[in-house]
C-alpha cells in the first residue's frame, strides 16, 4: 500500500482514474512510476493502464492525442499535463521477434500485467494506493533484482528489446539481473539484431546516463548484446574502458561524445557511426562539435575560435567531461570568455554579404562571399581585426586580389637594355632571365604595396623561373601574377610571362611582409 496523497504526481492524476471508472471501466497506475515510488525515487512519468479501449478513452476525455494508437496508447491532456493511457492488452503472436503491429485488447488487469517485461515493472496501483502485484515485483525490488515475468526465453523471443531493457534498468536502478533471466539473454542475444535500431538506441542512451553505467555495460558486454549494435563488433575492451571512466554522464550529449571518444572513432567517421545509430542530425552535429572540442581541450584551454565553433552550452559540457580525465576544469573562466567573445554568431559580424558585395563592386554573390566572410570571422576571433564596419570594409578592399583570386597584370616594353649580353651568338634578340626576374618581382611588389599596412613593406625571399622562349624587341610583354598561397606573413605568387600567345617564362615568387622601420635599420 502506498500513501498516494503524498506523491503529487499521482495525486494530480487521481481524477483521471475516477473519470474512467465513472464511465464504467477500470484504470490503474502502472510501470516505472509505481516501481520508482516503491524505491523512493523521483518519478519521471505517470503511466495509466485501463480496460477502456482507445476509442472509449477518446470519448471520455475532450483533449487527446493518438501517440501510439496502434499499440493501444492514447495521450490525454489533463490540467496542463499529459498522461499516457494504455489499454489492457496481451501479447499477440510475434513475427520475427518484434513487437506486433496489431494488439489484442483484454478487459483483465492481470492479463495486462502478464505481458509486461520485468516483475518490478508489472505492479499496478489503484487510486487508493492498493497494489496489484501478481508476480511479486515488490520482493524483487527489495532484493534489487531484474526478473522476467514468466519464462525469460519466451519473453525475449516475443520482444528481443527486453534484453536491452534489462541492461538499461541495471544501470538506471543499480539492480542485478536474476540468474535465469541473465542466462536467457546470453543464449538469445542474437535476437537483438531483429530490433529497430531506434528502440535499441533509446535503451542504450538511458543505460549510459544511468548511475550504475559500469554494471549495465558489463552486462551488455558479458551477454554479448554489444555484438548486435552498430559499430560495436569486437569493441568490448573500449566499451569496458567507457564503463570504468570515472564520471557520471548527465546528458545524452556527454554520453555519446565520450562513447565516440573511447571507441576512438576518426573524425571523418563520426557522422557515419552516429547515423548508424539513427541519431537526429542536430544531435550528430552536437556530438561532432563536442568531440572535436574535447580532443583539443585535453591539450589546452579554450580560445575564442574554439569557443565560437563549439558554443557555450556544449563547451560547458566538454569542460565537465575533462574532470573524468583527472583534469581541473574552470567553468567560470569559460563563462567569462563567452562574455567577451567578439562574436557569437556569424550575424554578429559588423559586415554582411550584401555589404561585402558592395565594397567589391559586385552585384552578384557566389562562393567568394562565403570565403571572405569566413576569413573575416577568423580574424575577428583571433583578434587581429576589430569588429568595426569601416575597418572591415577597408580590409576587404585591400585584399580583393587575394579574395577574388584576381590576376595582376603588368605590361612592359622590351628594350635593348633587357637583352642578354651574350646574344651575339643568336640572330634574334633574347630577353635576359635577369630582366624577367625583375619584371616578375616588380609586379608582385606592386600588388603587395596595395595591401600591406602603412608601416610594412614586402621583401622578396625566393624566386624561380623557367625561361623557355625568346622575345621580340620593341614589343610589349605581359607579366601575370596571382596569389598561390598565403601564410601569416608570407605570400607565394605564381607568375606567367607572355608575348602575344607565346609563354616566355613561368615561375614562382615568395615575398615576406616585414616592418618598414626594422628593415630600414
Ligand atoms: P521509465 O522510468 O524510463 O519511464 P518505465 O518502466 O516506465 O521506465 P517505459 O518504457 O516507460 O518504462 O514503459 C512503461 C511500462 O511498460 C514498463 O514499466 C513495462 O511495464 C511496460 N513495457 C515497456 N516496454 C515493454 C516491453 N518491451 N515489453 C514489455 N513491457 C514493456
Ligand atoms: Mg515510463
Amino acid at each position: 500500500m502506498i500513501t498516494i496523497n503524498q506523491i503529487p504526481e499521482f495525486r494530480k492524476a487521481i481524477p483521471i482514474i475516477e473519470r474512467i471508472e465513472e464511465a464504467g471501466y477500470e484504470a490503474y497506475f502502472v510501470g516505472g512510476g509505481v516501481r520508482d515510488t516503491l524505491l523512493h525515487l523521483p518519478i519521471s512519468d505517470v503511466d495509466i493502464a485501463s480496460s477502456a479501449t482507445p476509442s472509449e478513452i477518446q470519448r471520455i476525455f475532450p483533449v487527446t492525442f493518438d501517440v501510439g494508437i496502434q499499440h493501444g496508447t492514447v495521450m490525454v491532456l489533463y490540467e496542463k499535463k499529459t498522461y499516457e493511457i494504455t489499454t489492457f492488452r496481451t501479447e499477440s503472436k510475434y513475427e520475427n521477434f518484434r513487437r506486433p503491429e496489431k494488439v489484442n485488447y483484454v478487459r483483465s488487469l492481470e492479463e495486462d500485467l502478464k505481458r509486461r517485461d520485468f516483475t518490478i515493472n508489472a505492479i499496478a496501483m489503484d487510486r487508493f494506493g492498493n497494489l496489484e502485484d501478481p508476480f511479486d515485483g515488490q520482493t524483487d525490488i527489495e532484493a534489487r533484482l531484474i526478473r522476467a515475468v514468466g519464462n525469460p526465453i519466451e519473453r525475449f523471443r516475443e520482444d528481443a528489446l527486453r534484453m536491452m531493457r534489462a541492461a538499461r534498468f541495471m544501470s538506471q536502478l543499480g539492480f542485478q539481473v536474476e540468474e535465469k533471466t541473465k542466462e536467457a539473454v546470453l543464449d538469445y542475444h542474437p535476437l537483438l539484431s531483429k530490433i529497430a535500431v531506434e528502440r535499441i538506441r533509446e535503451e542504450w542512451t538511458k543505460l549510459l546516463i544511468g548511475r550504475n553505467r559500469k554494471g549495465g555495460i558489463r552486462f551488455f558486454v558479458e551477454t554479448r548484446l554489444f555484438h548486435m549494435c552498430p559499430g560495436f563488433q569486437n569493441r568490448d575492451k573500449e566499451l569496458i574502458d567507457l564503463a570504468l571512466f570515472p564520471l557520471q554522464f548527465q546528458t545524452p550529449l556527454t554520453a555519446w561524445t565520450l562513447l565516440v571518444y573511447f571507441l576512438g572513432i576518426p573524425d571523418d567517421e563520426v557522422d557515419g557511426f552516429l547515423r548508424g545509430w539513427k541519431l537526429a542530425n542536430k544531435q550528430i552535429t552536437n556530438v561532432r562539435k563536442a568531440y572535436h572540442a574535447l580532443k583539443i581541450r585535453l591539450d589546452r584551454f579554450w580560445d575564442y575560435a574554439l569557443l565560437y565553433e563549439t558554443g557555450i552550452k556544449i563547451a560547458l559540457e566538454v569542460e565537465e567531461m575533462i574532470t573524468g580525465f583527472g583534469m581541473v576544469n574552470d567553468l567560470n573562466h569559460l563563462l567569462e570568455m563567452d562574455k567577451t567573445l567578439p562574436i557569437h554568431r556569424i550575424q554578429d559580424m559588423k559586415i554582411n554579404g550584401q555589404e561585402v558585395m558592395h565594397v567589391l563592386g559586385f552585384t552578384r554573390g557566389g562562393p567568394y562571399l562565403g570565403k571572405i566572410l569566413a576569413d573575416i570571422k577568423d580574424r575577428i576571433l583571433a583578434q587581429t581585426l576589430p569588429n568595426d564596419k569601416a575597418q572591415l570594409k577597408e580590409f576587404i578592399l585591400k585584399r580583393r586580389f587575394i579574395y577574388l583570386d584576381e590576376v595582376y597584370k603588368k605590361t612592359v616594353q622590351v628594350e635593348g637594355l633587357h637583352l642578354m649580353q651574350e646574344t651575339e651568338d643568336f640572330d634574334f634578340p633574347v630577353l635576359g632571365t635577369s630582366a624577367l626576374i625583375e619584371f616578375v618581382e616588380d609586379s608582385c611588389k606592386e600588388m603587395m604595396a596595395g595591401v600591406v599596412e602603412e608601416d610594412k613593406i614586402s621583401i622578396g625571399t625566393f624566386i624561380s623561373l623557367q625561361h623557355s622562349n625568346p622575345a621580340l624587341l620593341h614589343r610589349t610583354i605581359v607579366v601575370e601574377v596571382r596569389v598561390k598561397a598565403l601564410k601569416e606573413k608570407t605570400v607565394t605568387f605564381s607568375a606567367v610571362v607572355k608575348q602575344d600567345d607565346t609563354i616566355l617564362a613561368i615561375g614562382e615568387h615568395t615575398r615576406k611582409v616585414v616592418d618598414k622601420q626594422n628593415f630600414m635599420k
